[in-house]
């Protein structure tokens, strides 16, 4: 039955992860899964999950199957979190949010939505971007084509051959956009390029598609939100899928959810009904304790100033390890121009390095990237980026 079938080469990245544990190298230092460790190391369990657990364990209570979008409060709670507290939109019954398993869940749902009701369109997404983006869109059957972003002369944005590429689409396009914190090179809109960016995605009638899985990780909440925040001001319709893998620290709880702004409350009405039909077809409904996890931490005061409190500690983290780097790499290579590595944003730092290098890297020095160059700033600490630097200085 089985016998035709392509053997799957597995992820590239889970691959490396594994390579990792089996290396008996005692100064080796994982820099290649986009996950955030804190300065010992350690995968954290913020003190706000704790809390919500404990207090989650102590409601008791029983666990039915959620609703097909999820539950209300946490899907409340989410809207308010992309769109600030008291967004019209929110108010006028315009969006409409679903709790979903992970984020990747939320992409993939709106993917195949899309797919559904947008059927000749096309996906466009930024050259470079993370992995999945192009093998889900792909898997829901579109075409995916890149524009043009990431600068490998400059370690920045290509946004004049960004903007001109998508003054060409055909109305409809399906553009991903990373509204935060790049994955994978860092590289980041500044606020007056999306105010750019706007107008052109109006005037062509294209349907942006956000991807916010790093909120918090780059300038704080509600600057991370700024393209949301914007897109909504400017009357367009678009989606957005959310995570708290990352900013809450639960990447194994899968909490995520995906939003449409939509144009009036009869839009979003329609547009709800079939993410709830999609959700139905593929898993039915999401997880209870994905849910009671982040209504607990965004709806309650008390835990969510501890959680700001503790995404604001992850955020200075990265701030200072990506400083420390620079300053060690400038010092051992004044020939470099390094300058990149304290302007992009978040957990990735695009490094320029070849998939050879990146390969001495690990052989010889035991630092492991993935082999586009990406380095996960969140695995350096103050204890090992003398070592990193170094390594890097030697194969640069
Ligand atoms: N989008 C981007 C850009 C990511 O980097 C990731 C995870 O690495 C995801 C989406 C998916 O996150 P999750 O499914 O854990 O919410």
């Amino acid at each position: 039955m089985f016998e035709h079938i392509t053997p799957y080469a597995g992820d590239p990245i889970f691959a490396l992860v594994d390579a990792f544990n089996r290396d008996s190298r005692p100064h080796k230092v994982n820099l290649s899964i986009g996950i955030y460790f804190d300065e010992q190391g350690r995968l954290p369990v913020l003190r706000c999950v704790q809390e919500a657990e404990r207090r989650i364990l102590a409601e008791g209570g029983a666990k039915p199957y959620l609703p097909m979008e999820g539950d209300a409060t946490c899907r409340a709670e989410v809207a308010k979190l992309l769109l600030g507290e008291q967004h019209p939109a929110i108010g006028q019954g315009r969006v409409a949010t679903i709790q979903t398993v992970g984020s990747s869940g939320g992409l993939k749902v709106g993917a195949d939505f899309l797919r559904t009701w947008l059927p000749d369109r096309a996906v466009w997404v930024s050259d470079p971007t993370w992995d999945n983006h192009r093998s889900m869109f792909e898997g829901s059957g579109f075409a995916v084509h890149s524009y043009p972003y990431y600068d490998a002369t400059t370690g920045g944005l290509r946004f004049e051959d960004m903007l001109a590429c998508l003054k060409g689409l055909p109305p409809r396009s399906i553009v991903l956009l990373h509204a935060c914190c790049h994955n994978p090179t860092g590289v980041d809109l500044a606020p007056v390029q999306w105010d750019r960016l706007i107008p052109v995605l109006r005037e062509r009638e294209l349907l942006p598609y956000l991807d916010l899985a790093y909120q918090g990780f780059g300038d704080g909440i509600d600057e991370d939100a700024y393209a949301v925040r914007a897109l909504a001001a400017s009357g367009l319709t678009f989606f957005v899928a959310n995570s708290f893998s990352k900013s809450m620290s639960v990447y194994g709880e899968r909490c995520g959810a995906l939003s449409a702004i939509c144009a009036s409350p009869a839009e979003a009405d329609l547009v709800m009904g079939q993410l709830r039909y999609t959700v139905r077809r593929i898993y039915s409904s999401p997880a209870i304790h994905a849910a009671r996890l982040v209504a607990h931490v965004l709806g309650d005061a008390d835990l969510r100033s501890m959680w700001e409190g503790e995404l604001a500690q992850m955020r200075q983290r990265m701030v200072e390890v990506r400083q420390a780097l620079h300053a060690r790499l400038s010092a051992l290579r004044p020939d470099r121009d390094l300058g990149f590595l304290l302007s992009q944003r978040g957990m990735f730092s695009y490094t320029g390095l070849s998939a050879e290098q990146v390969d001495r890297l690990r052989e010889e020095h035991a630092v492991y990237l993935i082999r586009s160059g990406r380095l996960c700033v969140a695995g350096l600490t103050q204890g090992n980026v003398d070592r990193v630097a170094q390594a890097l200085a030697q194969v640069v």
